[in-house]
């Protein structure tokens, strides 16, 4: 049994979603184009796992955030994949690959073919178990990659509710998580063994702003230390934590973010693999013609670093699965692949933006005490990194526009004393940005255009007050 299409996307998520959308905008045609995804449902905003999906009060539901909503695009549901001609095999986990016969086998027994496969199979959450602790499976240690984890996750805070929950990881999902039981009126503790959050990105001095803001919040932080085992009752369930340095904490829900791990076994073996991701070149290209390998995966050549990356964040899942598509469909006309690094997180009423590389001295500046501050990096005489907390649509445009470029920076303390002044003026003086145009033949600055257009309303806001803008922006942050 088996079936053959032009096109096959292996991996239902973000990127997932985003090479659909390019696909259809090339011209593909019906019945070309097939997405396999071990997921029951069709490609969505992972990031709003974390976020929206679990408020205690009109929580973000599917459909509201399937891709592309997030870059302010279509919202591609079932239906359009339908009215597209691109099927959707759903619930479908592929349990092996043959690059050089160009097959995939599913967990089914199906045998599909493709001319060309775009590998976006992003990565799994790393387990308990794979650092020596046992007791994932209790029914109230969770963990958040897919929607069956969000699911479970908001069952098991909904009847946690004024009980005392454990994060264990400081990162990313540790962040967010704790934020989101927070205002679900849990207790939480954040146990890491890191001297403070946010480890592999964030500056001590960045990462004492939030955190002040989650100890104020009540959020205990045990910094230093490592799960050592779980304590359970009866029925299996974890009742409390013992941590390595001897403390030990009660426990109504346990929650893991302690990174992950790109899914490329399928590949190994056929495939050059690089930084614990697939290798492509600047075409999104493998070390195998026919296949690409986009998102999570994906370990791409980062041109203004001058070296490859592999980065896990929503925006470069979003982009490089574009750029894929457009590098098949458009070969002759697809400049190389040259993207700006950007991470972002919304927890509790802030928002942050970072651009570039985390690399050499830091210069500070803005208010650490009030709601809008950041930071430049600078390394070898020039700028290569900024982080923005509150800014407005100007200044994420700003530094994203000034830090591609690596501006020469001679003087630190007159680049302190400028502080974002010294974005903003340069940004005004460089031609307006072109929009992106992955099929082009420009070499485009890389800037989000929809995904600001309510930034616009924060800025007069901001003008007139302050603190009706932190209300404002608590209340109107988007949810993904
Ligand atoms: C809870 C959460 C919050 C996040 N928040 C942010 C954020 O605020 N900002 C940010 O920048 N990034 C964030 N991220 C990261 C971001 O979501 C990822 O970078 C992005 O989803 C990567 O997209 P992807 O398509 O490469 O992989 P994924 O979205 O993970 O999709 C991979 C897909 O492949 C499928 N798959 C894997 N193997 C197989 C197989 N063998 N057969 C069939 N299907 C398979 C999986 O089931 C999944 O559907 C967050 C991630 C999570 C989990």
């Amino acid at each position: 049994m088996g079936r053959a299409f032009v096109y096959v996307i292996l991996g239902g998520g973000v990127a997932a979603g985003y090479a659909a959308l390019e696909f259809t905008k090339k011209g593909v045609s019906h019945g070309e184009l097939c997405i396999i995804s071990e997921e029951p449902v069709a490609p969505y905003e992972r990031p709003a796992l974390s976020k929206g999906f679990l408020l205690p009060e009109a929580p973000a539901r599917l459909p509201a955030f399937h891709t592309c909503v997030g870059a302010n695009e279509e919202r591609l549901t079932p239906k359009w994949y339908k009215e597209h001609g691109i099927e959707l095999i759903l619930g479908t986990r592929v349990k092996s690959a043959d690059v050089r016969r160009k097959t995939l086998l599913t967990a089914a027994g199906e045998t599909i073919s493709y001319k060309y496969l775009i590998i976006a199979t992003g990565a799994r959450a790393l387990r308990l178990e794979e650092f020596g602790v046992s007791g994932s499976d209790a029914e109230n240690v969770c963990y958040l990659r897919d929607l069956a984890d969000a699911t479970r996750l908001a069952d098991v805070m909904q009847t946690s509710t004024g009980g005392n929950a454990v994060v264990i990881g400081g990162g990313y999902i540790g962040m967010e998580v704790a934020a989101s039981l927070v205002i679900n009126k849990i207790n939480v503790s954040m146990v890491f063994p890191e001297p403070h959050c946010m480890g592999r990105l964030f500056t001590p001095k960045i990462a004492s702003y939030y955190e002040e803001f989650y100890k104020a919040k009540g959020v205990n932080f045990v910094k230093g230390t490592v799960l050592s085992s779980f304590v359970f009752d009866e029925d299996g369930k974890v009742t409390g934590v013992n941590l390595k340095d001897g403390t030990d904490l009660p426990a109504d829900l346990v929650v893991v973010g302690i990174g992950i791990r790109p899914n490329t076994s399928l590949f190994e073996g056929q495939l050059t693999l690089e930084k614990g991701g697939i290798k492509v070149n600047s075409r999104l290209q493998t070390s195998n013609s026919s296949v690409y390998a986009v998102g999570d995966v994906a370990s791409f050549p980062v041109k203004i670093f001058g070296e490859s990356r592999r980065l896990e964040h929503v925006d470069a899942a979003r982009k490089s699965a574009r750029h894929a598509v457009a590098a098949i469909m458009e070969p002759d006309t697809t400049p190389e692949f040259d993207y700006l690094p950007f991470f972002y997180s919304r927890v509790f009423s802030f928002s942050w933006q970072f651009y570039g590389d985390n690399l050499g001295e830091v210069i500070y500046f803005g208010d650490f005490s009030g709601p809008s501050f950041g930071a430049y990096w600078v390394h070898k005489g020039h700028l290569v990194g900024s982080f923005l907390e509150g800014g407005s649509k100007e200044e994420y445009e700003a530094i994203a526009k000034v830090t591609r470029l690596k501006p020469a920076v001679d003087d630190l303390s007159e680049l302190e004393r400028q502080g974002l002044g010294f974005v903003v003026a340069l940004s005004e003086k460089l031609p307006v940005a072109p929009v992106i145009n992955v099929g082009g033949s420009m070499s485009t600055v890389v800037l989000e255009k929809p995904l600001y257009a309510w930034h616009a309303t924060a800025g007069v806001v901001v003008a007139a007050s302050i603190a009706a803008f932190a209300y404002w922006y608590g209340r109107r942050r988007r949810r993904w």
